[in-house]
């Protein structure tokens, strides 16, 4: 792959100003000046290295941004207090009153909602496509369009957007392409491919303990000057600030990434595989039955894999929730939303992450009310997981 990136993390290194091995943390909300000449050079963006408020900035979320460039192999990046709120911070700085954006129709329900029923108030529509049929990404592109918007892996089809393609296709119109890359960590480098901003909820893979809400856009410096700029900056005015301590502990946990999807995505083939075998309908983009299995296979890092996320489809949603409660019982994982974490985590996105899209909408696109989403965990031991996932699967008549 060309321009691999930094994404080794063990280039990573940050000293504590004590000499300790970890950065020390930044633990106040204001910082002093020792001339107030300094502070109002400061507020006009004038003055490198010194800091403001701490939700302009502070040395710990820095650190992390700086981390997440790296691994995105973008200029410059910044976090914010959840996924939602870097999506959001975004779309609102590249779209006025007027713009139009292209989103992939499926795309996590949160991002969903707000393009349809929020950024519309705000007169910012959106055209919503199948991101798979670039005739029709070409077709919905105006002169007011500002944004392609897209999953790099969709949530939660599992529908892999072809970013090579898209990116050319967003350069000839002069759009910017934003990817939303929160299921495929390490695996898929989007700027590599083409993509203007690179966005994740670090509450998923890269955070990976489930105790945090978190996000980040990675981009040119440029426009992570713009979302933080203290006049009209997205970031600086709606507000939504990672605090310090959760920047310190999330690239604590950054730092086990590479191994933790490493075996994600090891469990989630062989599970994927194993439920193909036994008849269950199954989506993984590791499997040749995926129909963009070859395009996936074309741009991905192959050391980490097709990442930790699979689907399959119970058919009735009934069936659904007595195969999920089974499996809570016996503590294959847990009936959650959300991913990215050690244990197992499993829910029907019609019904949960993906309910804000109108019923109708959820069929055309082929998300079923059976459809079950796992997140598949680190298990040890996954063959013995399968064995108890079976039994299971028994149990409600679905093998
Ligand atoms: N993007 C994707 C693909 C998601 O799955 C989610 C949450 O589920 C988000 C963004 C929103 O992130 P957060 O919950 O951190 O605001």
């Amino acid at each position: 792959m060309k321009n691999k990136p930094a994404n080794k993390i063990q280039d990573l290194q940050y000293f504590g100003e004590f000499g300790g091995v970890n950065p020390s943390i930044s633990d106040s909300s204001t910082y002093t000046f020792l001339s107030a000449k300094s502070m109002s050079d400061t507020f006009e963006g004038n003055t490198e290295g010194c800091y403001l408020y701490s939700r302009h900035t502070n040395p710990s979320n820095l650190y992390l941004g700086e981390a997440l460039a790296a691994m995105e192999n973008t200029e410059s990046a910044t976090v914010f207090g959840s996924g939602m709120g870097a999506i959001t911070s975004t779309l609102l700085q590249l779209c006025k009153s007027g713009d139009h954006v292209v989103s992939s129709r499926t795309v996590y329900g949160g991002t969903y909602a707000f393009l349809k029923n929020f950024a519309n108030q705000l007169n910012i529509s959106t055209s919503f496509v199948d991101i798979t049929d670039l005739e029709a990404i070409k077709n919905s592109i105006t002169n007011d369009t500002k944004v392609i918007y897209c999953e790099a892996v969709s949530n939660p089809l599992l529908e892999i957007a072809d970013i090579l393609k898209i990116a050319e296709i967003a350069k000839e119109t002069g759009v910017k392409l934003v990817i939303d890359n929160t299921f495929s960590p390490l695996s898929i480098v989007p700027a590599n491919l083409g993509a203007d901003i690179v966005i994740h909820s670090i509450t998923k893979f890269i955070n990976g303990t489930s105790d945090t809400i978190a996000g980040v856009v990675c981009g040119s410096q440029d426009f992570i000057n713009e979302l933080r700029d203290v006049n009209d900056g997205a970031s600086m005015l709606l507000g939504s600030t990672l605090d310090s301590l959760r920047a310190a502990s999330v690239l604590k946990n950054l730092r086990t990434l590479h191994i933790r999807i490493k075996k994600h995505s090891e469990n989630a083939m062989y599970l994927a595989g194993m439920f193909e075998k036994d008849g269950i309908r199954t989506v993984y983009p590791g499997l040749k039955s995926h129909p963009s299995h070859n395009l996936y296979n074309s741009f991905i890092d192959h050391e980490y894999g097709y990442g930790g996320i699979l689907t399959i489809d119970a058919g009735k949603l009934e069936t659904a929730n007595k195969f999920m409660e089974l499996m809570q019982e016996n503590n294959v994982g847990y009936l959650a939303v959300s991913l990215g974490f050690y244990k197992t985590l499993f829910s029907t996105p019609g019904s949960s992450t993906s309910s804000e899209i109108p019923e109708e909408e959820q069929k055309e696109m082929g998300l079923n009310e059976g459809l079950i989403r796992f997140s598949i965990g680190l298990d040890n031991d996954i063959k013995r997981t399968y064995q108890v996932i079976k039994e299971c699967m028994k149990k409600v008549n679905l093998i």
